[in-house]
């Protein structure tokens, strides 16, 4: 059995049948990270307790007890998400020995099923990058080229799974980073709806815009870890009480040869503009045959407002994240620099905690908010966000999804877009106003360019609507083998 080929769904079903035991399956997945991630640097930390875990569950399961729906698989966890016990960094020297006590809520439904956590990933730090550059801990390489950014800021997660380190992880989105990183290494990212999934044990960055989700090599997967880590949570206040849909049925096999009748796909205009590569539109051009050809109905729609969608984003952020990030002070959380008054001991501890990005996120964002500038700022962009919201709401009319690429271009060079900011924010063009809006995305493979490297599609979706994203993406990786593209070296 070659495991790191075989997806999430099917690791499960061979874990219980018994063909493969949690412990074998495992320490696989250690043995290809001792191996493998050297080059990929794809983890912060490796759990010491998995094969523990895992030795309970096969205990558990040859005894004949019931076990979780997940029982046995590995799960690689960004490192932005508390892990009760094990090691919680956001990618920040401030974190670098931050210990959290308890377990954030998805972690706790994971370990519920019986998902056992092998690691953390590597991330930009506090969640603020496109690239994985930005972490403290050393920038993670895209296993399809280790010359190019494996994106981010859920880069590690990204890079485990294209990699083969890890069948699962979990990563964060506050403004494109499950779906960019995704599209980076070639496989599926789902940024569920706002109020989805809790956020409880998340280390906040801008508290109205992230969102937790699976990354995965397929949707089927998605779907499986949508439906353990999906519903209301009375510890997170922005938790929806919505009723859940069934996750894996929406991608039950449906009959006939057109599954996707009745879906109405809108290509959006505003996303083939300016600034796309044209492989990157040549390769999403050619996925709406695909759909078509499945039964849905393209469209064309507008989302006239996606033209301020960054320059919202990057007011709308840093404000949140300069307010979030006032309280690693020295006083709570681990780093604390030596000095001789309070004053000093904040201010120092600050200057050494954090890195150049998040300092100058923090730095933009108390400045937008500062009396004087917040109406011209703060509200302003609070405003613009309401029409993307609307431009949303008006595009839903006349169609169920809405489609375009993920991301401008396919994986950058390492150093490419360090010392231009713009052209690093200009990443997030295509993702950003999904999560202004609050409506749930999925990035999905389709297609490679002419120097091998993986390009995605964005699907984009009526808030709550998951299973009809889920649905679509999933027929279309039914039709296509893109997502079966494994990186060579
Ligand atoms: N790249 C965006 C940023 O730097 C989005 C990050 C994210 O979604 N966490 O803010």
């Amino acid at each position: 059995m070659e495991l790191e080929t075989l997806t999430a769904s099917e690791i499960v079903k061979h874990l219980s049948t018994g063909e493969l035991s949690a412990v074998e399956c495992t320490r696989f997945y250690l043995d290809r990270i001792k191996s493998f991630d050297g080059q990929l640097n794809s983890f912060i930390s490796v759990s010491e307790l998995a094969i523990e875990t895992a030795e309970k569950i096969d205990v558990k399961r040859a005894a004949g007890k019931p076990v979780g729906q997940l029982a046995g698989l590995p799960i690689a966890i960004k490192d932005g998400i508390c892990t009760a016990g094990l090691r919680t960094t956001a990618g920040s020297k401030m974190l670098e020995d931050f210990v959290p006590p308890y377990d954030a809520t998805i972690v706790s439904r994971l370990n519920d099923a019986d998902a056992i956590v092998i690691g953390k990933t590597n991330m930009d730090e506090f969640a603020m990058g496109s690239s994985t550059e930005n972490s403290f801990f050393g920038v993670a390489k895209n296993p399809w080229n280790e010359q190019h950014v494996p994106g981010g800021s859920s880069g590690g997660s990204a890079a485990c799974v294209a990699g083969g380190l890890a069948p699962v992880a979990i990563g964060s989105d506050t403004g494109g980073s499950i779906r960019q990183p995704a599209a980076f290494c070639g496989i599926t990212g789902l940024k569920p709806t706002y109020g989805r999934v809790s956020r409880y044990g998340l280390i906040a960055f801008a508290s109205s815009l992230d969102q937790i989700g699976p990354m995965t090599s397929t949707v089927e997967d998605a779907a499986l870890i949508m439906s353990v880590i999906a519903g209301h949570d009375s510890r997170d206040s922005t938790s929806a009480k919505n009723e859940l849909p069934d996750f894996l049925n929406s991608i039950a096999d449906t009959v006939g040869s057109k599954p996707l009748a009745g879906i109405r796909i809108g290509v959006c205009q505003e996303h083939f503009e300016a600034g796309l590569d044209s492989e990157v539109e040549s390769a999403v051009r050619e996925s709406t045959k695909v759909f078509e050809a499945l039964g849905a109905e393209i469209k064309h729609v507008r989302l006239p407002n996606t033209k301020f969608a960054v320059a919202t984003y990057y007011v709308v952020a840093p404000c949140e994240a300069s307010s979030n990030l006032s309280r690693y002070d020295g006083v709570r959380y681990t780093h604390r620099a030596a000095a001789e008054d309070l004053e000093q001991m904040y201010c120092e501890t600050r200057a050494e905690g954090f890195g150049e990005e998040v300092k100058k996120r923090i730095m933009l964002g108390t400045h937008a908010l500062s009396s004087g500038y917040y109406d011209a700022y703060y509200l302003k962009a609070s405003k613009v966000r309401r029409l993307i919201k609307q431009d949303y709401d008006l595009a839903f009319e006349s169609v169920d999804l809405i489609l375009g690429p993920t991301t401008p271009t396919p994986a950058f060079e390492i150093g490419q877009h360090s010392q231009d900011p713009l052209a690093m924010y200009l990443a997030d063009i295509y993702t950003v106003s999904a999560n202004l809006a609050g409506v749930p995305a999925i990035s999905i493979p389709c297609g490679l360019s002419g120097s091998g490297l993986p390009i995605g599609l964005q699907l984009q979706a009526r808030s709550f609507e998951e299973a009809t994203l889920l649905k679509t993406a999933h027929q279309f990786q039914q039709a296509t083998d893109w997502h079966q593209r494994r990186p060579q070296a």
